[in-house]
Protein backbone atom coordinates (compact mmCIF):
# COMPACT_ATOMS: atom_id res chain seq x y z
CA UNK A 1 0.00 0.00 0.00
CA UNK A 2 1.37 3.64 -0.92
CA UNK A 3 1.72 5.73 2.06
CA UNK A 4 -0.70 8.13 0.57
CA UNK A 5 -2.94 5.82 0.22
CA UNK A 6 -2.60 5.01 4.11
CA UNK A 7 -2.90 8.19 4.85
CA UNK A 8 -6.08 8.63 2.94
CA UNK A 9 -7.34 5.52 4.67
CA UNK A 10 -6.61 6.88 8.04
CA UNK A 11 -8.76 10.28 7.70
CA UNK A 12 -11.32 7.99 5.58
CA UNK A 13 -11.41 5.74 8.63
CA UNK A 14 -11.92 9.02 11.42
CA UNK A 15 -14.46 11.01 9.06
CA UNK A 16 -16.85 8.12 7.70
CA UNK A 17 -20.40 7.78 8.88
CA UNK A 18 -20.68 9.34 12.26
CA UNK A 19 -17.25 11.38 12.86
CA UNK A 20 -14.94 10.07 15.65
CA UNK A 21 -14.10 6.78 16.71
CA UNK A 22 -16.65 6.71 20.18
CA UNK A 23 -19.87 7.22 21.68
CA UNK A 24 -21.96 6.56 24.67
CA UNK A 25 -23.97 4.07 25.03
CA UNK A 26 -26.43 3.22 27.85
CA UNK A 27 -26.50 0.04 30.07
CA UNK A 28 -30.15 0.20 31.20
CA UNK A 29 -33.40 -0.69 29.62
CA UNK A 30 -34.94 2.73 28.27
CA UNK A 31 -37.74 0.93 25.86
CA UNK A 32 -40.66 1.95 27.79
CA UNK A 33 -41.89 5.32 29.44
CA UNK A 34 -41.51 3.36 32.48
CA UNK A 35 -37.88 3.18 31.77
CA UNK A 36 -37.54 6.65 31.81
CA UNK A 37 -39.33 7.32 34.26
CA UNK A 38 -36.30 5.45 36.17
CA UNK A 39 -33.47 6.83 34.34
CA UNK A 40 -34.77 10.59 34.56
CA UNK A 41 -36.44 12.18 36.60
CA UNK A 42 -38.44 11.55 39.30
CA UNK A 43 -36.69 7.94 39.58
CA UNK A 44 -33.25 9.32 39.22
CA UNK A 45 -33.70 11.37 42.66
CA UNK A 46 -34.18 7.84 44.82
CA UNK A 47 -29.26 7.63 43.89
CA UNK A 48 -29.06 10.87 44.22
CA UNK A 49 -30.24 11.22 47.91
CA UNK A 50 -28.77 7.64 48.64
CA UNK A 51 -25.32 9.24 47.04
CA UNK A 52 -26.09 12.26 49.14
CA UNK A 53 -26.52 10.52 52.29
CA UNK A 54 -23.32 8.43 51.94
CA UNK A 55 -21.02 9.72 49.24
CA UNK A 56 -19.17 6.13 48.53
CA UNK A 57 -22.69 4.90 47.05
CA UNK A 58 -21.62 6.82 44.01
CA UNK A 59 -19.79 3.87 43.00
CA UNK A 60 -23.03 1.89 43.74
CA UNK A 61 -25.53 4.09 41.61
CA UNK A 62 -23.25 5.58 38.65
CA UNK A 63 -20.77 4.70 36.36
CA UNK A 64 -17.93 6.47 38.06
CA UNK A 65 -16.05 3.19 39.58
CA UNK A 66 -15.73 2.14 35.48
CA UNK A 67 -14.87 5.69 34.22
CA UNK A 68 -11.75 6.96 33.57
CA UNK A 69 -10.69 10.39 32.45
CA UNK A 70 -8.46 10.39 29.33
CA UNK A 71 -7.09 13.73 29.64
CA UNK A 72 -4.42 16.17 27.66
CA UNK A 73 -3.92 19.58 26.57
CA UNK A 74 -2.14 18.09 23.45
CA UNK A 75 1.19 19.82 24.13
CA UNK A 76 3.66 16.72 23.21
CA UNK A 77 0.80 14.48 21.11
CA UNK A 78 2.81 11.72 19.65
CA UNK A 79 6.15 12.31 18.33
CA UNK A 80 4.01 15.54 16.95
CA UNK A 81 4.55 18.02 19.58
CA UNK A 82 2.87 20.47 20.79
CA UNK A 83 -0.05 20.32 18.11
CA UNK A 84 -3.31 22.03 20.49
CA UNK A 85 -6.27 19.91 22.19
CA UNK A 86 -8.21 19.74 18.83
CA UNK A 87 -5.45 18.31 17.13
CA UNK A 88 -4.68 15.85 19.93
CA UNK A 89 -8.04 14.64 20.12
CA UNK A 90 -7.93 11.43 17.89
CA UNK A 91 -5.08 10.28 19.89
CA UNK A 92 -7.40 10.12 23.11
CA UNK A 93 -10.53 8.62 21.47
CA UNK A 94 -8.05 6.31 20.30
CA UNK A 95 -6.68 5.54 23.41
CA UNK A 96 -10.48 4.97 24.40
CA UNK A 97 -11.07 3.05 22.48
CA UNK A 98 -8.05 1.14 23.56
CA UNK A 99 -8.95 0.90 27.25
CA UNK A 100 -12.79 -0.06 25.70
CA UNK A 101 -11.73 -3.28 23.79
CA UNK A 102 -9.17 -4.65 25.82
CA UNK A 103 -10.51 -3.81 29.66
CA UNK A 104 -14.24 -2.93 29.35
CA UNK A 105 -12.87 0.51 30.61
CA UNK A 106 -15.22 3.19 29.73
CA UNK A 107 -13.59 6.71 28.74
CA UNK A 108 -14.47 9.84 28.31
CA UNK A 109 -11.48 11.90 26.54
CA UNK A 110 -10.87 15.36 27.59
CA UNK A 111 -8.96 18.05 26.06
CA UNK A 112 -7.90 20.95 28.02
CA UNK A 113 -7.12 24.69 26.37
CA UNK A 114 -4.50 24.67 29.25
CA UNK A 115 -0.82 24.66 29.87
CA UNK A 116 -0.53 26.76 33.22
CA UNK A 117 0.42 23.71 35.58
CA UNK A 118 -1.22 25.24 38.32
CA UNK A 119 -4.47 25.87 35.68
CA UNK A 120 -4.24 22.14 34.81
CA UNK A 121 -4.13 20.94 38.60
CA UNK A 122 -7.48 22.41 39.67
CA UNK A 123 -8.83 21.95 36.71
CA UNK A 124 -8.36 18.12 36.37
CA UNK A 125 -8.65 17.57 40.62
CA UNK A 126 -12.07 19.33 40.33
CA UNK A 127 -13.11 16.46 38.18
CA UNK A 128 -12.65 14.06 41.13
CA UNK A 129 -16.63 13.41 41.35
CA UNK A 130 -17.11 11.98 37.64
CA UNK A 131 -14.35 9.50 37.52
CA UNK A 132 -12.96 6.51 38.77
CA UNK A 133 -9.26 7.27 37.54
CA UNK A 134 -7.45 9.56 35.41
CA UNK A 135 -5.08 9.30 32.51
CA UNK A 136 -2.64 11.61 31.82
CA UNK A 137 -2.05 11.98 28.33
CA UNK A 138 0.35 13.61 26.24
CA UNK A 139 1.55 16.49 28.37
CA UNK A 140 5.22 17.61 27.71
CA UNK A 141 7.88 17.83 30.13
CA UNK A 142 9.26 19.14 32.42
CA UNK A 143 4.97 20.23 33.07
CA UNK A 144 4.05 16.57 33.06
CA UNK A 145 6.21 15.84 36.06
CA UNK A 146 4.57 18.41 38.38
CA UNK A 147 0.83 17.96 37.01
CA UNK A 148 1.57 14.37 38.20
CA UNK A 149 3.02 14.50 40.82
CA UNK A 150 0.67 17.25 43.14
CA UNK A 151 -2.50 15.30 41.22
CA UNK A 152 -1.23 12.12 42.77
CA UNK A 153 -1.20 13.94 46.12
CA UNK A 154 -3.84 15.29 46.20
CA UNK A 155 -6.17 13.34 44.94
CA UNK A 156 -8.21 9.82 46.15
CA UNK A 157 -8.32 8.22 42.70
CA UNK A 158 -5.25 6.33 40.75
CA UNK A 159 -3.57 9.18 38.50
CA UNK A 160 -1.26 8.24 36.34
CA UNK A 161 0.63 9.57 32.83
CA UNK A 162 0.58 6.74 30.66
CA UNK A 163 3.68 8.44 28.51
CA UNK A 164 5.59 8.21 31.82
CA UNK A 165 4.87 4.97 33.55
CA UNK A 166 3.33 3.06 30.59
CA UNK A 167 6.78 3.11 28.75
CA UNK A 168 8.75 1.97 31.83
CA UNK A 169 6.79 -0.34 32.86
CA UNK A 170 6.63 -2.32 29.79
CA UNK A 171 10.01 -1.70 28.50
CA UNK A 172 11.27 -2.46 32.09
CA UNK A 173 9.58 -5.98 31.61
CA UNK A 174 11.05 -5.97 28.35
CA UNK A 175 14.40 -5.30 29.68
CA UNK A 176 14.70 -7.91 33.11
CA UNK A 177 13.64 -10.87 29.70
CA UNK A 178 16.51 -9.69 27.55
CA UNK A 179 18.83 -9.67 30.36
CA UNK A 180 18.09 -12.57 31.18
CA UNK A 181 18.32 -14.27 27.76
CA UNK A 182 21.49 -12.15 27.32
CA UNK A 183 22.40 -13.86 30.67
CA UNK A 184 23.33 -10.31 32.38
CA UNK A 185 22.31 -9.23 35.93
CA UNK A 186 20.73 -5.97 35.75
CA UNK A 187 22.25 -4.82 38.98
CA UNK A 188 25.68 -5.06 37.05
CA UNK A 189 24.71 -3.77 33.55
CA UNK A 190 25.65 -0.43 31.81
CA UNK A 191 23.27 1.53 30.55
CA UNK A 192 23.01 4.31 28.19
CA UNK A 193 19.61 6.11 28.24
CA UNK A 194 19.54 8.71 25.10
CA UNK A 195 16.77 10.95 25.86
CA UNK A 196 15.70 12.67 28.99
CA UNK A 197 12.47 13.74 28.82
CA UNK A 198 8.98 12.31 30.09
CA UNK A 199 9.21 8.65 29.20
CA UNK A 200 13.51 8.36 29.77
CA UNK A 201 13.04 10.20 33.00
CA UNK A 202 10.43 7.56 34.47
CA UNK A 203 12.04 4.36 32.85
CA UNK A 204 15.45 5.27 34.07
CA UNK A 205 13.06 5.64 37.83
CA UNK A 206 11.98 1.98 37.43
CA UNK A 207 14.84 0.42 36.24
CA UNK A 208 16.82 1.58 39.27
CA UNK A 209 14.01 0.92 41.67
CA UNK A 210 14.10 -2.70 40.30
CA UNK A 211 17.84 -3.23 40.69
CA UNK A 212 20.06 -1.39 38.18
CA UNK A 213 23.02 0.68 39.89
CA UNK A 214 22.42 4.42 39.64
CA UNK A 215 26.31 4.50 39.06
CA UNK A 216 26.05 2.44 36.39
CA UNK A 217 23.44 4.88 34.00
CA UNK A 218 24.28 7.63 31.56
CA UNK A 219 21.94 9.88 30.36
CA UNK A 220 21.75 12.28 27.49
CA UNK A 221 19.64 14.55 25.92
CA UNK A 222 20.10 17.15 22.96
CA UNK A 223 22.85 19.02 24.34
CA UNK A 224 25.10 15.62 24.85
CA UNK A 225 25.83 14.07 28.12
CA UNK A 226 24.36 15.21 31.09
CA UNK A 227 27.00 15.84 33.46
CA UNK A 228 26.90 16.70 37.10
CA UNK A 229 28.89 20.08 35.93
CA UNK A 230 26.56 21.16 33.45
CA UNK A 231 25.22 24.21 34.14
CA UNK A 232 21.49 25.20 34.20
CA UNK A 233 20.45 21.37 34.86
CA UNK A 234 16.54 21.12 35.65
CA UNK A 235 15.56 18.77 38.87
CA UNK A 236 14.78 15.86 37.24
CA UNK A 237 18.00 15.88 34.48
CA UNK A 238 19.98 16.39 37.56
CA UNK A 239 18.55 12.95 39.40
CA UNK A 240 21.04 11.25 36.49
CA UNK A 241 23.42 13.66 36.32
CA UNK A 242 27.07 11.69 36.21
CA UNK A 243 30.68 12.74 36.89
CA UNK A 244 32.04 9.96 35.22
CA UNK A 245 34.56 11.17 32.62
CA UNK A 246 32.35 10.60 29.49
CA UNK A 247 31.42 13.39 27.07
CA UNK A 248 29.46 11.92 24.04
CA UNK A 249 27.25 9.31 23.06
CA UNK A 250 30.59 7.27 21.30
CA UNK A 251 32.17 7.47 24.61
CA UNK A 252 28.91 6.20 26.26
CA UNK A 253 28.57 3.66 23.85
CA UNK A 254 31.91 1.75 24.93
CA UNK A 255 31.28 -1.55 26.63
CA UNK A 256 27.75 -0.29 27.11
CA UNK A 257 25.18 -3.13 27.73
CA UNK A 258 22.01 -1.55 27.25
CA UNK A 259 21.07 1.16 25.13
CA UNK A 260 17.33 2.81 25.56
CA UNK A 261 16.53 5.57 22.86
CA UNK A 262 13.24 7.94 23.98
CA UNK A 263 14.77 10.42 21.88
CA UNK A 264 14.72 10.70 17.99
CA UNK A 265 15.22 8.75 15.38
CA UNK A 266 18.80 7.66 13.59
CA UNK A 267 20.81 9.37 15.93
CA UNK A 268 22.74 5.46 17.24
CA UNK A 269 25.53 4.48 14.53
CA UNK A 270 26.31 1.51 13.38
CA UNK A 271 29.98 2.24 14.35
CA UNK A 272 28.61 2.82 18.00
CA UNK A 273 26.32 -0.17 17.97
CA UNK A 274 29.78 -1.87 17.34
CA UNK A 275 31.80 -0.91 20.67
CA UNK A 276 28.91 -2.12 23.03
CA UNK A 277 29.62 -5.69 25.10
CA UNK A 278 29.06 -8.54 23.54
CA UNK A 279 25.32 -9.67 23.65
CA UNK A 280 23.61 -6.05 23.86
CA UNK A 281 20.24 -4.98 24.50
CA UNK A 282 19.31 -2.13 22.19
CA UNK A 283 15.36 -0.55 22.49
CA UNK A 284 15.42 2.09 20.30
CA UNK A 285 11.51 3.48 20.88
CA UNK A 286 11.33 6.51 19.40
CA UNK A 287 8.53 6.72 17.21
CA UNK A 288 7.62 6.29 14.56
CA UNK A 289 11.25 5.95 13.36
CA UNK A 290 13.85 4.64 16.12
CA UNK A 291 17.03 5.42 17.20
CA UNK A 292 18.76 3.39 14.92
CA UNK A 293 17.18 1.31 12.25
CA UNK A 294 16.16 -2.47 12.98
CA UNK A 295 17.34 -4.23 9.72
CA UNK A 296 20.81 -2.05 10.78
CA UNK A 297 21.07 -2.90 14.01
CA UNK A 298 20.86 -6.80 13.75
CA UNK A 299 22.77 -6.66 10.65
CA UNK A 300 25.57 -5.01 12.83
CA UNK A 301 25.27 -6.96 15.42
CA UNK A 302 24.38 -10.41 15.74
CA UNK A 303 24.23 -10.72 19.18
CA UNK A 304 22.03 -8.02 19.65
CA UNK A 305 18.39 -8.03 21.42
CA UNK A 306 16.51 -5.67 19.68
CA UNK A 307 13.29 -3.73 20.75
CA UNK A 308 11.52 -0.77 18.90
CA UNK A 309 7.86 1.14 19.17
CA UNK A 310 6.88 -0.55 15.93
CA UNK A 311 4.42 -3.36 15.17
CA UNK A 312 5.81 -4.02 11.97
CA UNK A 313 9.61 -5.41 13.95
CA UNK A 314 9.80 -8.12 16.80
CA UNK A 315 9.56 -7.09 20.06
CA UNK A 316 7.37 -4.06 20.14
CA UNK A 317 7.25 -2.22 23.49
CA UNK A 318 3.50 -0.89 23.52
CA UNK A 319 1.94 0.75 26.22
CA UNK A 320 -1.72 -0.92 24.98
CA UNK A 321 0.63 -3.88 27.32
CA UNK A 322 -0.12 -2.52 30.05
CA UNK A 323 -2.56 0.96 30.89
CA UNK A 324 -5.92 -0.94 30.11
CA UNK A 325 -4.89 -3.74 33.20
CA UNK A 326 -3.00 -1.72 35.47
CA UNK A 327 -6.60 0.86 35.40
CA UNK A 328 -8.44 -2.95 35.59
CA UNK A 329 -7.08 -3.99 38.55
CA UNK A 330 -6.84 -0.30 40.09
CA UNK A 331 -10.26 0.39 39.64
CA UNK A 332 -11.68 -3.23 40.60
CA UNK A 333 -10.66 -2.66 44.13
CA UNK A 334 -11.15 1.03 44.06
CA UNK A 335 -7.81 1.83 44.70
CA UNK A 336 -6.24 5.25 45.91
CA UNK A 337 -3.84 5.61 43.62
CA UNK A 338 -1.40 3.74 41.37
CA UNK A 339 2.22 3.42 43.57
CA UNK A 340 5.64 1.84 42.61
CA UNK A 341 4.33 -1.53 44.12
CA UNK A 342 1.56 -1.98 42.00
CA UNK A 343 3.70 -0.24 38.48
CA UNK A 344 6.39 -3.19 39.73
CA UNK A 345 3.60 -6.39 39.80
CA UNK A 346 2.47 -5.48 36.51
CA UNK A 347 6.21 -5.56 35.67
CA UNK A 348 6.38 -8.74 36.77
CA UNK A 349 3.10 -10.10 35.31
CA UNK A 350 4.08 -8.95 31.97
CA UNK A 351 7.84 -10.13 31.95
CA UNK A 352 6.66 -13.45 33.09
CA UNK A 353 3.63 -14.01 31.05
CA UNK A 354 6.32 -13.90 28.05
CA UNK A 355 7.55 -17.09 29.42
CA UNK A 356 4.25 -19.42 29.16
CA UNK A 357 3.61 -21.25 26.29
CA UNK A 358 2.27 -19.08 23.53
CA UNK A 359 -1.88 -19.67 22.98
CA UNK A 360 -2.53 -20.76 19.12
CA UNK A 361 -4.76 -17.99 18.61
CA UNK A 362 -2.02 -15.70 19.41
CA UNK A 363 0.65 -17.78 16.73
CA UNK A 364 -2.22 -17.30 13.89
CA UNK A 365 -3.10 -13.96 14.67
CA UNK A 366 0.39 -12.48 13.86
CA UNK A 367 0.41 -15.05 11.32
CA UNK A 368 3.86 -17.24 12.41
CA UNK A 369 4.02 -21.18 13.64
CA UNK A 370 5.27 -20.94 16.98
CA UNK A 371 6.23 -17.85 18.96
CA UNK A 372 8.55 -18.84 21.73
CA UNK A 373 10.34 -17.03 24.38
CA UNK A 374 13.78 -15.83 23.55
CA UNK A 375 15.80 -13.02 21.42
CA UNK A 376 12.47 -12.26 19.18
CA UNK A 377 10.05 -12.62 21.79
CA UNK A 378 10.69 -10.89 24.86
CA UNK A 379 7.08 -9.10 25.92
CA UNK A 380 4.02 -10.69 24.61
CA UNK A 381 1.98 -9.29 22.21
CA UNK A 382 -0.82 -6.40 22.51
CA UNK A 383 -3.24 -8.97 21.15
CA UNK A 384 -2.60 -11.97 23.93
CA UNK A 385 -5.88 -11.75 25.71
CA UNK A 386 -4.20 -13.47 29.00
CA UNK A 387 -3.11 -9.99 29.69
CA UNK A 388 -6.19 -9.06 31.36
CA UNK A 389 -6.52 -12.13 33.70
CA UNK A 390 -2.24 -11.85 34.24
CA UNK A 391 -1.39 -8.40 35.21
CA UNK A 392 -5.12 -6.95 36.00
CA UNK A 393 -4.73 -9.35 39.04
CA UNK A 394 -1.15 -8.38 39.99
CA UNK A 395 -1.97 -5.26 40.49
CA UNK A 396 -5.53 -5.46 42.09
CA UNK A 397 -3.33 -7.81 45.07
CA UNK A 398 -0.40 -5.33 45.22
CA UNK A 399 -3.28 -2.62 45.74
CA UNK A 400 -4.47 -4.66 48.88
CA UNK A 401 -0.98 -5.80 50.11
CA UNK A 402 0.33 -1.86 50.19
CA UNK A 403 -2.79 -0.69 51.72
CA UNK A 404 -4.50 1.47 48.77
CA UNK A 405 -7.38 -1.07 48.09
CA UNK A 406 -10.48 0.46 49.72
CA UNK A 407 -12.29 -2.73 48.46
CA UNK A 408 -10.67 -6.30 48.71
CA UNK A 409 -11.73 -8.96 46.11
CA UNK A 410 -11.35 -12.06 48.03
CA UNK A 411 -12.40 -14.83 45.48
CA UNK A 412 -9.47 -15.28 42.85
CA UNK A 413 -11.19 -17.58 40.64
CA UNK A 414 -14.44 -15.70 40.49
CA UNK A 415 -12.29 -12.60 39.85
CA UNK A 416 -10.11 -14.53 36.71
CA UNK A 417 -14.10 -15.65 35.45
CA UNK A 418 -14.85 -12.01 35.47
CA UNK A 419 -12.36 -10.12 33.90
CA UNK A 420 -12.54 -13.16 30.76
CA UNK A 421 -16.25 -12.35 30.20
P1 LIG B 1 9.97 14.30 25.37
O1 LIG B 1 9.46 14.48 26.74
O2 LIG B 1 9.80 15.38 24.36
O3 LIG B 1 11.53 13.97 25.48
C1 LIG B 1 12.39 13.81 24.42
C2 LIG B 1 13.81 13.75 24.94
O4 LIG B 1 14.67 13.34 23.91
C3 LIG B 1 14.30 15.11 25.44
O5 LIG B 1 15.02 14.95 26.63
C4 LIG B 1 15.24 15.55 24.30
O6 LIG B 1 16.31 16.36 24.73
C5 LIG B 1 15.76 14.22 23.84
N1 LIG B 1 16.25 14.24 22.47
C6 LIG B 1 15.59 14.56 21.34
N2 LIG B 1 16.41 14.46 20.28
C7 LIG B 1 17.59 14.04 20.76
C8 LIG B 1 18.85 13.76 20.16
N3 LIG B 1 19.02 13.86 18.86
N4 LIG B 1 19.86 13.34 20.96
C9 LIG B 1 19.68 13.22 22.29
N5 LIG B 1 18.53 13.49 22.91
C10 LIG B 1 17.50 13.90 22.15
O7 LIG B 1 9.35 13.00 24.70
P2 LIG B 1 8.95 11.59 25.34
O8 LIG B 1 7.49 11.55 25.58
O9 LIG B 1 9.88 11.29 26.47
O10 LIG B 1 9.23 10.63 24.10
C11 LIG B 1 10.52 10.53 23.54
C12 LIG B 1 10.51 9.59 22.34
O11 LIG B 1 10.18 8.29 22.77
C13 LIG B 1 9.46 9.93 21.26
O12 LIG B 1 9.99 9.61 20.00
C14 LIG B 1 8.33 9.01 21.58
O13 LIG B 1 7.56 8.71 20.45
C15 LIG B 1 9.08 7.79 22.06
N6 LIG B 1 8.27 6.96 22.96
C16 LIG B 1 8.09 5.66 22.60
C17 LIG B 1 7.34 4.84 23.38
C18 LIG B 1 7.16 3.41 22.99
O14 LIG B 1 7.79 2.92 22.14
N7 LIG B 1 6.30 2.67 23.62
C19 LIG B 1 6.75 5.34 24.53
C20 LIG B 1 6.97 6.67 24.90
C21 LIG B 1 7.74 7.48 24.10
P3 LIG B 1 16.11 17.81 25.40
O15 LIG B 1 15.65 17.54 26.82
O16 LIG B 1 17.44 18.42 25.36
O17 LIG B 1 15.07 18.51 24.58
MG1 LIG C 1 0.94 9.18 24.68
Amino acid sequence: MSKTSRKQDALDYHSHGRPGKIEVIPTKPTNSQGDLTLAYSPGVAEPCLKIAENVEDVYKYTAKGNLVAVISNGTAVLGLGDIGPEAGKPVMEGKGLLFKIFADIDVFDLELDCKNVDDFVKIVKALEPTFGGINLEDIKAPECFEIERRLKAEMKIPVMHDDQHGTAIISAAALINACEIQKKKLDKVKIVINGAGAAAISCTRLYVSLGANKANIVMLDRTGVIRADRENLEGTKLEFATSRDIHSLDDAMKDADVFIGLSSADILSAEALKTMAKNPIVFAMANPNPEIAYELAVKTRKDIIMATGRSDYPNQVNNVLGFPYIFRGALDVRSTAINEEMKIAAVIAIADLAKENVPEAVNMAYNVKNIKYGKDYIIPKPIDFRLITTVAPAVAKAAMDSGVARHHIKDWKQYQIELQK
